[in-house]
């Protein structure tokens, strides 16, 4: 080699290196926790969240290179952390693309993906280096493995299961139940996807994620359009197995065309409120009024898109407003732990939100609801009595694999 092409291997060598040593370690970066003193918590606050049935709408723990049965200084939730936390149930959502340069108002779905960069410095299999649905189908299989080695982790795949979990927790509340979802339908990259993201335990969707997709329009898509054709096929067939739709991320016109054919109550995993944190990434008064009006849940989370601050008042603040125009039906948390935000609490400290909850005025039996007790109302209306058998094609797409 003569001396500029030494030159050259040479950049990309470290070029390559420091991608590496970035994609191993990106969550160091990405998942943080706002204050460095733990919150002070009321002996009043304190045993209201310990009796209190605590479910969380959404975490993308499952994305990121740590291992989930150990407790980290890393991120916001592990088993420990959300037992500590007293947390009931986890909605553990997988994220498949992430376009580097996604931004809450516009966002091209050409850009470099970052997921692939984490597939690529983590280890993931190589199907998942460029199939959605392989992605989707690995970090699924992360969360079976997880419950393998842990003999309290209840994997929530139907109203069964959601009851079984209740009521073992009425006599151990080291039982945590985890509910898998996926953020954005462009995963179904294959005819066969849906049978095999569902046996692999699927029971949320998000019709889409960052950006437009072939099912729906983003909130910060480019054309931020309703559900097309496929979309209202997706939505119907959701239905039809009992798996939740999710409207998080979704365009204006996107919740109107859902609410418009649903049957079943929509779910809002994760997002803020426009009157306490004004931008496109929030719900509208109007949109709250909906979804609740069509028996839906929506869960506020306190990263600083979503509530404008950092601190567990901040969210309380968005609750306050969102009961007040909603009531305190359709209301829940909705973390966003471990989804690229810095956040007031980690899942331990969700003590801290109950807190912030009283504080802010609301009675108690209205802080349980917002904890947990409407979420699981809905996720029970929207999940199977068992499971339905899925067809052939499923099994014999995952017999080839
Ligand atoms: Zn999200």
């Amino acid at each position: 080699m003569n001396r500029p092409a030494i030159r050259r291997s040479a950049i990309a060598l470290l070029l390559a290196a420091a991608l590496i040593a970035l994609g191993r370690n990106a969550e160091r970066f990405a998942n943080r926790v706002a204050g460095s003193r733990g919150p002070v918590v009321s002996p009043r606050g304190a045993a209201l969240h310990r009796s209190s049935l605590v479910a969380d709408l959404h975490a993308d723990s499952l994305l990121w290179n740590r291992d989930l049965a150990s407790r980290s200084a890393v991120g916001h939730a592990d088993l420990p952390r959300l037992r500590e936390g007293n947390v009931a149930l986890q909605v553990l959502t997988i994220v498949t693309r992430f376009p580097v340069t996604a931004s809450i108002r516009r966002t091209d779905p050409r850009a470099p993906d970052l997921i692939t960069l984490l597939a690529v410095t983590n280890g993931w299999p190589v199907a998942a280096w460029t199939s959605l649905a392989d992605r989707a189908l690995y970090q699924a299989g992360k969360l079976e493995t997880l419950a393998a080695r842990d003999p309290r982790l209840r994997l929530v795949r139907s109203r069964g299961d959601l009851d079984r979990l209740i009521a073992d927790r009425a006599t151990d509340p080291r039982w945590v139940g985890a509910l898998l979802g996926i953020e954005g339908a462009h995963a179904l990259d294959r005819d066969s996807a849906l049978d095999e993201l569902y046996a692999a335990g699927v029971r949320l969707i998000g019709l889409a994620h960052f950006f437009d997709n072939d099912y729906a329009g983003s909130a910060h898509g480019l054309a931020k359009g309703g559900l097309t054709a496929r979309g209202r096929d997706l939505v119907f067939e959701l239905e039809r197995r009992g798996v939740a739709v999710d409207l998080a991320h979704a365009s204006a016109r996107t919740i109107d065309d859902v609410l418009a054919i649903a049957r079943k109550p929509t779910v809002v995993s994760h997002t803020g409120i426009q009157a306490t944190c004004d931008n496109p990434r929030n719900l509208s008064d109007a949109q709250l009024r909906a979804i609740a009006a069509a028996g839906g849940v929506i869960g506020i989370g306190g990263w600083a898109t979503a509530v404008c601050g950092d601190s567990p008042a901040d969210v309380a603040r968005a609750f306050r407003h969102a009961v007040a125009v909603a009531g305190d039906d359709h209301l829940a948390l909705g973390s966003d732990f471990d989804g690229a935000v810095t956040t007031p609490f980690d899942a331990a400290r969700l003590d801290a939100l109950t807190e912030a909850l009283l504080e802010a005025g609301l009675a108690e039996a209205s802080v349980r609801k917002l904890l947990g007790e409407n979420a699981l109302r809905v996720l029970h209306a929207a999940l199977p009595d068992e499971p339905i058998a899925e067809d052939a094609r499923g099994r014999e797409a995952r017999a080839r694999r």
